[in-house]
């Protein structure tokens, strides 16, 4: 009979054969069970063993699928295919196994891309190292103003397995991806993409910049129509030069400037196409106003016309990115303005979990008061501190790695004062409020854009800022 591995070419016949999922949870239980379903012989591995692990198991078990705990680095014998949850670290010895035996590993994207059926509708794909959810679900607002049958899917609410499989027709999937999913979907092959800006991430998973960077260009490849950068950021248009396209599809820019030829930007405040119009070398076709974009920072400005490029590539008409701009509300925690107090606005950006996005809340504000610190996850803080300098009316620092802002502040911005609130209790979101409030004037902005991650003091970034709108309504009643 050969070699029963499964390899991009071959077609997906499932009758018995040996899959091993690798991580049980999100993706990998819903995977377990397609491949079952398929006939395939699933064995699911898993590092853990706790009582929710065994819990997860039985259920699996009782539909025969084979589940091992307490060990994910040994490959089952047997194995023709591993599909893995897309956390796991590519240099985990399960895998150096798989490669050595000439397997194929497969991440959930990859799964669902190779699910699809022959009608499935295309994929306008989305990542970068932020402002992915956003312009996913501007995005999908964009495709439904058009009247298209859609949804926001992918590393957002549903699973891609779901929206592939699933019961709904849709015309065209906004598919929001990140460098884990990207790195373990070899085949899959977008409509359009976009990778909104780059900088370092996730750099233990990858190994390095390079390799991260890598992996979020693998969303250009065979792309068909256009491959979406941000003319401000040019490893992103770096990436898309190396990658490998089909015949035709176009390198478009989107940039806050005035836009050239094969680019979106702007002009006196509102947003224009000079990409997707006839003679692109003299015309260009208004799109929406900067105030149609809720909230109409620059870094969310950005996000619109990536967003509205990637729509336009699959032919929607402008009136069409006007109407979902204005139909879209960001989700919670990214610059959500919570209360004006003492005529100063309070702005809870906690989802700015590290430095790149922190520094474009701030560059949102002129004069701000910010609260910032939790968890540093290796970062730097001086290139953030010495651009944002200049608006800084103050500081608070919370959380276990202030030392690090405050030390930073001292080099670029010794000037700024700062309140160093020495706590990592939770109630310290309060007093560091109340601090922000006393050294706000009117007109300033006291901005919750902690640069760090929650954990050290919260569940979650969406604790973190229920936290900061709670105090901020104590100050204000
Ligand atoms: P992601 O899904 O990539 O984490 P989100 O849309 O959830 O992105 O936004 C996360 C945070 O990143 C926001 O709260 C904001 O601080 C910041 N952000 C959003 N868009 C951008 C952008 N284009 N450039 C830089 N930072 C951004």
């Amino acid at each position: 009979m050969g070699s029963r591995k499964v390899t991009s070419s071959e077609p997906l016949d499932w009758q018995g054969k040996h899959v091993t999922v690798a991580g049980l949870g999100v993706s990998g239980i819903p995977a377990a069970k397609v491949l079952h379903a398929r006939g395939a012989n699933v064995t699911v591995v898993n590092d853990g063993d706790d009582a929710r692990a065994r819990e997860q198991a039985a259920e699996l078990e009782a539909l025969g699928i084979t589940v091992r705990l307490g060990d994910g680095a040994t490959l089952p014998e047997g194995t023709e295919l591993v599909v893995t949850a897309p956390g796991w670290k590519p240099d985990k010895p399960l895998f150096a196994a798989a490669r050595e035996a000439g397997l194929e590993i497969w991440g959930d994207v990859e799964l669902a891309w190779r699910l699809r059926g022959p009608d499935a509708a295309p994929w306008l794909a989305i990542t970068g190292t932020n402002g992915k959810t956003t312009t996913t679900q501007m995005l999908a607002s964009i495709l439904k103003a058009a009247g298209l049958r859609t949804a926001a899917v992918g590393n957002i609410g549903v699973s891609l397995l779901d929206a592939v499989l699933g019961d709904e027709q849709y015309d065209v999937l906004a598919v929001e991806l990140s460098s884990y999913q990207l790195h373990w979907a070899p085949s899959l092959r977008a409509h359009s993409a976009a990778v909104l800006n780059l900088a370092p991430d996730h750099l233990d998973w990858h190994g390095s910049m390079e390799a991260y960077a890598a992996d979020k260009g693998r969303v250009y490849e065979g792309n068909r129509v256009a491959c979406v950068y941000n003319v401000a950021d040019k490893a992103t248009e770096d990436l898309v030069r190396e990658a490998d396209v089909e015949e035709g599809c176009r390198a478009v820019g989107f940039t806050l400037g005035t836009p050239g030829p094969s680019q979106l930007g702007v002009v006196e405040g509102i947003l224009v196409d000079r990409a997707f119009v006839e003679d692109r070398q003299k015309n260009a076709q208004e799109l929406a106003e900067i105030s149609d974009v809720n909230p109409p920072a620059p870094h969310n400005i950005a996000n619109a016309l990536a967003a509205a490029a990637l729509a336009r590539a699959f032919g929607v008409p402008a009136r069409a990115v006007r109407d979902g701009l204005r139909d879209f509300t960001p989700d919670a925690h990214r610059i959500a303005h919570v209360a004006d107090v003492d005529a100063v606005a309070y702005v809870d950006d906690s989802k700015a979990t590290n430095t790149h996005a922190a520094e474009a809340s701030l560059a949102a504000y002129e004069s701000i008061v910010w609260i910032a610190g939790g968890l540093a996850k290796g970062a730097t803080f001086d290139e953030l501190v010495a651009k944002s300098a200049k608006r800084l009316r103050g500081v608070v620092l919370i959380g276990q790695d202030r030392a690090l802002i405050r030390e930073a502040l001292a080099r670029h911005a010794p000037e700024v004062p700062v309140v160093d609130l020495d706590r990592t209790d939770t109630g310290a979101m309060l007093a560091a409020v109340q601090e922000a409030s006393r050294l706000a004037v009117a007109g300033d902005t006291v901005l919750l854009a902690p640069a760090c991650a929650s954990m050290d003091m919260f569940a979650n970034y969406n604790k973190r800022g229920d936290a900061f709108a709670e105090a901020v309504r104590e100050l204000g009643s």
